[in-house]
Parts: structure tokens; sequence; C-alpha cells
């Protein structure tokens, strides 16, 4: 899978909820752990970076031997307390910059077996998710750096 660049219009779309966790949405989630971990240096993609316009995104919990996929992740809580720091993008390649986010943020999303969980997440964890679910609204880091 080939991951799109920033001038691509498909990374600027609001990508569609995923009704039927069916083979497609299995196999994009194999495609994009592997496209993740071609780079050699991403901790997080989401599905419109490879051109499928749904609400997937794999973030490394913690190491890259800790794939997680959450489907249509909401964010139900964010942090008052932020924090800025650099960030990059595996479709702004070259580019980075500084983004404020909240610290700590709480995370509904249903798993590839269909499984609901809520859980909290915190500092460079909590940044991934927020960066990669930024995709799913056509939303770029490079959109929101701190002038
Ligand atoms: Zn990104």
């Amino acid at each position: 899978m080939k991951i799109l660049q920033k001038n691509n219009k498909k990374l600027r779309r609001v990508a569609d909820p995923i009704t039927e966790i069916n083979s497609d949405m299995r196999k994009l989630a194999v495609g994009l752990k592997k496209a993740l971990l071609a780079s050699g240096n991403g901790v997080g993609i989401a599905a419109p970076q490879v051109g499928e316009n749904v609400r997937m995104i794999i973030v490394a919990i913690g190491s890259l031997s800790n794939l997680t996929v959450m489907i249509n992740p909401e964010i139900l809580k964010f942090s008052s307390d932020q924090s800025i720091a650099e960030e990059g993008c595996l479709s702004v390649v070259g580019e980075f910059g500084l983004v404020e986010r909240a610290n700590s943020i709480t995370v509904e999303f249903k798993t590839l077996a269909g499984e609901v969980v809520t859980n909290e997440y915190k500092d460079f964890t909590a940044r991934c998710i927020q960066h990669e679910v930024d995709h799913l609204g056509g939303i770029l880091f490079i959109d929101k750096l701190v002038k």
C-alpha cells in the first residue's frame, strides 16, 4: 500500500464510519500495519493515508509490537491540560512542527473483533491518537502548527 502525500485531495476528505467489520476491513488493517511497519519511523497510521476513506486508525501503544487497531474511534473527552510537542507524519515526509494537544484523552472505539472499548490514554500515545483521528476529518498536523 502506498502512503499518499500531503497535496493529495484524498487526505482532505471526512472519512465514513465503518458499518460492518468484514474481510475487506480485516485486510485493510493488515495492509495498514504493513505500511506502518515498512515506513520505518511511523507510530501510527490512518486509513485515508492509503486512500481508503473509512474510519480506521492504527496506533503503536508503547511500542511497534503493540499495534492497536481502532475502528470508528471517538474522542469522548480531552483533558484541559495541553502540551506542545513536535510532530511529523508519513504523509508529510520531511516536515516537522510543533502542535498543541491535550495531555490525556478518553477514546471509544471498536476492535477488529467488534468489541467496544473505552480507554484513557496519556502523553505520547494520546498525542498519536489525536493526530490519527484528525486524519479521519481530513486534517493534517501542518494545519495546526503553533505559530
Ligand atoms: Zn499523520
